[in-house]
């Protein structure tokens, strides 16, 4: 008996309620695979703030499925996320997902918050001190923008891990062994938490190839290949897409990775299917399950 990976899947919250009913079936369809999670991202600088609360409580209460809130600290004093990081334990909401999200322009280093916190190393620990919240944080495989180098990029990781994180997310990749060397330097550093890969399965190449140049994620020339031609042919997009991720997953499930977080885009169709062929099959009782291949 071969077990299924464990996945999560990551949603962003919509602009409007017909977007948000959508979405909603798009849960219903991907929660009988048991994922261990759905996360919900918060827009830069908390302009989500009041649909990301509503959607990760709608989850808590109506969906089988945990919910995780990303939360970044960003732009906020300490207080403001305090207050919200007590409202969702309050409200059963126990795994954030912990970053700093992104500074306007130039403020990092100009004008880092008087009394907020700086980074997400001291949002994990402020957030520790509040309540013992399952903290997920994000990892870089091709080293995060800001960062000189991929030494300080893992030193910036193991201060979130000393800090009290239990799980690494990480941002999208293409190239798997961008992945594996990005996990070797970790485990140097003595990072022992699970490092889950980030999979961005391809809806939009264009979109993407723009969206990676600026978060720094690498596109591999085979890719574009593949992708080529099809601008105007979402159909065999998707074939490709799905089977683009799929090799990729195959060859992480290879090396030893047994965990991967989706970023959906607010779509079923695609993650469902690399679920599908990863072994994963609907259970009628919804659950974080691992399921017999
Ligand atoms: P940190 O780990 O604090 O730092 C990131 C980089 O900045 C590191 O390289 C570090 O060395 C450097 N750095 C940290 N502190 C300083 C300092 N004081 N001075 C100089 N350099 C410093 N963004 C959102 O807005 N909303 C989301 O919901 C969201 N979800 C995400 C989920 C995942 C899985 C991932 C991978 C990213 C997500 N992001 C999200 C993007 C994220 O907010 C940005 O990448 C952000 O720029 C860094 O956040 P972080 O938590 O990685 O920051």
């Amino acid at each position: 008996m071969v077990l299924a990976p464990t996945v999560s899947f990551e949603f962003f919250p919509p602009n409007n309620s017909k977007a948000e009913e959508q979405l909603w079936e798009v849960m219903k369809k991907l929660s009988p695979l048991g994922p261990a999670f759905f996360s919900v991202t918060y827009g830069a600088g908390g302009s989500t703030r009041s649909r990301t609360e509503r959607l990760v409580e709608r989850i808590h209460n109506f969906m089988p499925i945990a919910p995780a809130a990303h939360l970044t600290c960003v732009g906020a004093s300490r207080i403001e996320i305090e207050n919200l990081a007590h409202k969702f334990w309050n409200s059963g909401i126990k795994h954030i997902v912990a970053l700093r999200g992104d500074p306007p322009k130039g403020e990092l280093n100009d004008n880092p918050p008087k009394n907020g916190f700086v980074n997400a190393a001291e949002l994990v620990s402020g957030l520790r001190k509040i309540a013992d919240f399952e903290i997920s944080v994000a990892g870089y495989p091709e080293m995060h923008p800001n960062s000189p180098n991929l030494a300080a990029d893992i030193d910036n990781l193991k201060r979130k891990v000393d800090a009290g994180a239990n799980r690494i997310l990480t941002q999208y990749f293409f190239d798997n062994e961008l992945f594996y060397r990005f996990r070797d330097a970790a485990v140097a550093a003595s990072i022992t938490i699970p490092i889950v890969p980030g999979i961005l399965p391809v809806t939009n190449f264009a979109r993407v190839v723009e969206f990676s140049a600026r978060c720094g994620t690498s596109v591999p020339a085979f890719m574009a290949k593949q992708f080529k031609g099809l601008d105007d042919d979402p159909e065999t997009r998707a074939l490709i897409a799905a089977s683009t991720a799929i090799e990729q997953c195959e060859n992480l499930l290879a090396n030893g990775v047994n965990e991967f977080h989706f970023y959906t885009l607010n779509r079923a169709a695609l993650t469902y299917a690399i679920c599908w062929h990863l072994g994963m099959r609907p259970i009628k009782k919804n659950g974080p399950n691992a399921h017999a291949a």
